[in-house]
């Protein structure tokens, strides 16, 4: 969110007014009184665009702050409900730039993207005015010395009379994207104020979760109130689940198995009436029994699925030892255990996987030879 990117703004000491969050229309009065009384009020959601939907308002007088803070808690944008509002200092602006750096995957480096025409969306100046946006690719080994700070000033078309300050600046958030490891920071706008000088006035960032362990201050920024019940369910168990729109719950290890038995649900999926996957789980190498308790009763409580594909290749972990998993799993959760379950088994040790399950004979569960068959059973026994 802008008031946590701006706390990072201002760790690396970019230009920044972090102004204060509040949670009622009546603190955002003394939050006003704080800083003189002319506002700006803004809705702290994780999505861009506020301005347009309503969210940004300028307050006069604290009594306004009230009021403007009361129209945008609680509205939703993208949805997206409000719970905070910042509360900081009307800026004069005279002119918005956009500057943003981010990991360019394609090319392997980072890439900075920057436009004198700022404010407005991005993606719409992307779109109707390319030659407005300058994209500079900065070496990872290099980082942004000098001479490329410089590179990108002039590649944008700063005004000259900005120039040395935005070089400043633009080597400031190189330091907030490296030394926070991020894979997004983005400035829109980047303001020049009447003053003459540069302020960040908006900030979002996308922290690198893998490098998580070097950074224990970001653990604070997660909006656990907005993320998925489930999805904090099965976070608080070690699991890696994403949660979304269908009915055919997914089970799986190794991240590539899984998308491909996601793609291999949906097709399936089109012959039984449009039935799609529930979820994306990886159970990884380990598939214990209480790593495959814990998949399924996410799983299983998620009131969308209608079935189970439990998608495994024996690799170090043998067929059977994920056999008795699937097994020791379904007597763990009892009742719980109240949907169809496919299982495909291949690889290391399948016959005796195999074994062990024929002679559990669950009712819940039927066993599959091929990946498309399980796929084509879980989806049509979701789609009755
Ligand atoms: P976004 O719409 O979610 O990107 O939110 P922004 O923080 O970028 O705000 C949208 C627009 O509101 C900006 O482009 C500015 O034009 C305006 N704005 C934001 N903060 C201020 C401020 O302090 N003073 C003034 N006058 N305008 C502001
Ligand atoms: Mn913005």
């Amino acid at each position: 969110m802008e008031y946590q990117a701006k706390q990072l703004f201002a760790k690396h000491d970019v230009p920044v007014t972090v102004g204060t969050v509040v949670t009622s229309p009546a603190d955002a009065a003394a939050a006003a009184e704080e800083q003189g009384g002319r506002v700006v009020v803004k809705a702290q959601v994780q999505a861009g665009g506020r301005g347009k939907a309503g969210g940004v308002k300028l307050a006069e007088t604290p009594q306004d702050a009230v009021a403007r803070a009361g129209d945008i808690l609680g509205m939703e944008i993208k949805g997206l409900t409000v719970h905070r509002v910042l509360v900081a200092p009307a800026a004069d602006i005279k002119d918005e730039y956009y500057f943003s750096f981010l990991v360019d995957r394609a090319n392997r480096g980072y890439l900075c993207i920057a436009s004198v025409e700022g404010g407005v969306e991005i993606e719409v100046v992307a779109h109707d005015k390319p030659e407005a946006l300058a994209k500079v690719p900065v070496d990872p080994q290099a980082g942004v010395d000098d001479a490329k700070a410089a590179e990108i000033v002039a590649a944008t078309g700063f005004p000259a009379e900005v120039a040395d300050e935005a070089r400043e600046v633009i080597k400031r958030l190189w330091d907030v994207f490296i030394k926070e490891d991020a894979t997004l920071v983005e400035v829109n706008p980047l303001a020049l104020l009447g003053d003459g000088h540069l302020e960040a006035l908006d900030g979002k960032m996308t922290l690198d979760a893998n490098a998580g362990f070097r950074h224990p201050d970001h653990a604070e920024f997660e909006d656990k109130a907005a993320a998925d019940p489930l999805e904090a369910k099965a976070k608080a168990k070690g699991l890696n689940y994403v949660k979304l729109d269908g009915d055919v719950g997914i089970i799986g290890n190794g991240a590539g198995l899984v998308m491909s038995t996601l793609d291999v649900v949906a097709y399936a999926g089109e012959r039984h009436g449009g039935v799609k996957p529930a979820n994306f789980l990886d159970i990884g190498g380990g598939a214990s029994a209480q790593v495959m308790a814990d998949g399924l009763d996410v799983i299983l409580n998620d009131t969308q699925v209608k079935s189970v594909f439990v998608n495994v290749f024996g690799g170090i972990t043998a067929c059977d030892a994920v056999a008795n998993g699937i097994v020791n799993a379904l007597e763990i959760l009892g009742d719980e255990a109240n949907k169809p379950l496919v299982v495909r088994l291949d690889g290391n040790n399948v016959e005796e996987g195999r074994r062990i399950l024929d002679e559990a004979n669950h009712p819940l569960v039927t066993l599959a030879d091929t990946m498309d068959g399980a796929a084509d059973r879980a989806a049509e026994l979701a789609s009755r």
